[in-house]
């Protein structure tokens, strides 16, 4: 009886998160790939169709197998090592952070043209839109591709016309109020009313890649500034963090300070002292993870009162943080830090930003009210304006008659 009780308030505190109005700040678009998708991709690359078969999903992980003569044929052409690649998908439980990079390579081979940019966009937004996320922002780092015609500019095109093309929910994402109605006039009652479409606000963050040099990174800033009047509001460091220098990005960075463009940063998924102190000297809009502070740095960040994306079920799969028990969101949520849910990749570590906030329900006991205040407190957190916030704020308002009663 007591398993059957226990059970049903599980059942009962996930599916009011699932309800919960929630704020999006670290989704990665290549990371937030359906799985289905990403078979379907992979499906269409000429010499992979009839290995499919040998595709098995374990416990919401994929399981691929490519055989030696494929790995070395593709890996030969300097994409991907495909053996490696391998090895990780076959990883059953928790990768490490460098094993996840190889797997952000695979999913970066994939998104090479224009039309899987734009369905991976399609259906990212649909997804977050499914369990009720209604303010979204989705980095990415826009890719050249000469082979098929892609520039920066063209990649970023592609993902604003797969924001266009969902149906299944209203899209809110430019900041130049060309939509039909205008952003700050949104009542939102459509959650209270399920024969009206619900909407989602959508804004773009360009991610500079760390493996990229001083003159591209100033490229995507310069990008960013080019099109911030079309949904693209901030500029993100990512990418794998045992790679490239913080002086290298500096310049970009500091020309989107100097732009006015939000910035949000990747910071210390591994104990790099020296970049861990320029970052926190440097003093974004927002920084991500955090895992690595020594104690001074800890103090310095909390001084700083810089907004954290806490990403629960990412640090723990990489290895960045031991346990979700042990998991620095205790500390700052307890220092009454400035934080936010995050999911980081929700394809990649089969999450969902509804399971995030019913890992930290379970893991630390947070109840209703306090998790609402969560989603609530996000949303002063958002790069986007002030219109947009205060829609959001109505939204909640009216979500919270529902959910508190
Ligand atoms: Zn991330």
């Amino acid at each position: 009886m007591d398993t059957e009780r226990k059970v049903a308030a599980e059942k009962e505190i996930r599916e009011w998160c699932v309800a919960l109005p929630k704020v999006e700040l670290h989704a990665h678009l290549n990371g937030s790939v359906r799985n289905s998708t990403l078979l379907s991709v992979l499906s269409t690359i000429p010499h992979l169709s009839p290995l499919i078969s040998v595709v098995i999903v374990l416990s919401g992980l994929l399981v691929l197998d490519f055989p030696a003569e494929l790995a070395k044929q593709l890996g030969d052409r300097g994409v991907i090592v495909f053996e490696d690649v391998k090895d990780v998908i076959m990883k059953a439980d928790g990768r490490s952070l460098p094993e996840c990079f190889k797997l952000f390579d695979l999913f970066h081979m994939l998104t090479t043209d224009h039309d899987t940019v734009t369905r991976i966009a399609k259906e990212v937004v649909e997804d977050f839109a499914a369990e009720n996320v209604v303010y979204l922002e989705i980095r990415t780092t826009p890719k050249k591709n000469a082979a098929k015609g892609m520039t920066k500019r063209s990649y970023v095109d592609a993902v604003i016309r797969g924001l266009k093309a969902v149906e299944s929910v209203d899209v809110l994402f430019d900041s130049n109020l060309t939509t039909s109605e205008p952003l700050s006039c949104t009542p939102m009652t459509e959650l209270d009313n399920d024969t009206r479409k619900k909407k989602i606000y959508v804004r773009l963050l360009l991610s500079i890649d760390r493996r990229e040099t001083t003159s591209a990174a100033l490229d995507t800033v310069n990008l960013a500034m080019e099109m911030k009047d079309q949904g693209v509001i901030g500029i993100d460091l990512s990418g794998n963090p045992v790679v490239g220098e913080w002086e290298t990005y500096l310049p970009a960075l500091q020309h989107a300070k100097e732009l006015g463009i939000p910035i949000t940063i990747h910071c210390g998924e591994v104990p790099n002292r020296k970049e861990i102190q320029a970052v926190l000297d440097f003093c974004p809009q927002r920084l991500g993870h955090v895992c690595c502070l020594n104690d001074d740095e800890w103090k310095q960040l909390k001084s700083l009162k810089i907004p954290i994306e806490i990403c629960l079920t990412s640090n723990v799969m990489t290895g960045g943080a031991p346990s979700l028990e042990l998991h620095h969101f205790a500390d700052l949520y307890n220092a009454r830090h400035p934080l936010s849910l995050c999911t980081d990749d929700s394809g990649l570590f089969s999450t969902s930003l509804s399971n995030e906030y019913y890992l930290v329900a379970a893991t630390f006991g947070l109840s209703k009210s306090e998790l609402f205040q969560l989603a609530q407190d996000a949303v002063h957190f958002v790069f986007a304006d002030d219109d947009v916030k205060s829609s959001l704020r109505r939204m909640l308002k009216i979500a919270e008659k529902r959910l508190m009663p």
